[in-house]
């Protein structure tokens, strides 16, 4: 079932962003948007049985791939994130598919600026809140540090890896900061409340065991159950934007990691579907 692709317009939109510029180990997440778009036309039911809800019954586009200039960072922000912004004037929700994690700063600046009280709810294996990297302060082990420069708050799930001084910064900052497992989503929601809400899910969140194809590998994660059913717990948040980011699927030579990568992208699609 062919789930994005077939319509260029909707309430809520998929945008491919390709970016891939920062990756420190396994790059190759530039290929992933079209990978997916591959995988959904004939791999993928339009129907999430977990969510009883399916695709074809709501109000979904998919504007295609974004064109980024390779080897500058700051102009290719500038372009997702102008592009992100056009999209919330018209009051659209944008799902952004990457791409690495990097692109997440140029979606929340956009989200920002129509929703200043958002939180980010961060599902990653890696903490992402270096000040810098190797010099950068611009990179996808930086993102998050960037985003919570920006004034948002966050809440951090999932992470196994990052530095002490960036655990202490996320048992600190964090509205709410729960390593090496999934919360339960009743938990998440006495924290948020009613606040909006920006899901951007990092897919090596997952061990590497049942997604392979990412950028940065991390072992002990979560199975695919596990999150999927994380996912369907958020389904009472007021969820406002998302993205799924860091899927390397060409290093995945069983192309397993490109069917998860699509089948989590169907999930987070419809989650932002509901009313
Ligand atoms: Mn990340
Ligand atoms: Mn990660």
């Amino acid at each position: 079932m062919r789930f994005i692709g077939t319509k260029e317009d909707g309430r809520v939109v998929v945008l491919g962003v390709p970016l891939d510029v920062t990756t420190s180990f396994r790059p190759g997440t530039r290929f992933a948007p079209s990978e997916v778009r591959r995988i959904s036309f004939d791999a993928i039911e339009s129907y999430s049985p977990y969510l009883d809800a399916d695709i074809e019954e709501c109000d979904v586009g998919d504007l295609g791939d974004l064109e980024l200039p390779f080897g500058n960072v700051t102009g290719a922000l500038d372009i997702i994130e102008r592009e992100v912004s056009r999209l919330l004037e018209r009051g659209k929700r944008v799902v952004c598919f990457g791409g690495e994690h990097l692109l997440s700063l140029a979606a929340v600046k956009a989200h920002l600026d129509v929703y200043p009280d958002i939180v980010v709810l961060h599902v990653d294996a890696h903490t992402d809140l270096r000040d810098e990297y190797l010099g950068e302060r611009l990179s996808h082990a930086t993102v998050l540090r960037r985003i919570v420069d920006l004034g948002a708050d966050f809440c951090q799930v999932g992470v196994r890896s990052g530095t002490r001084e960036e655990f202490a910064f996320a048992s600190d900052r964090a509205l709410f900061f729960h390593p090496f497992s999934l919360p339960d989503a009743g938990r998440l929601s006495e924290v948020l409340g009613g606040r909006p809400v920006y899901l951007s899910l990092d897919v090596d969140v997952l061990d590497p065991s049942c997604c392979p194809g990412v950028g940065t590998p991390e072992p002990g994660g979560v199975m695919y159950s596990e999150l999927v059913g994380f996912l369907a717990g958020l389904s009472g948040l007021n969820l406002v934007g998302a993205d799924v980011v860091e899927l390397c699927p060409l290093v995945d030579s069983t192309g397993n990691s490109a069917v998860v990568g699509a089948s989590l992208l169907r999930e987070v699609i419809l989650l932002l579907c509901a009313p």
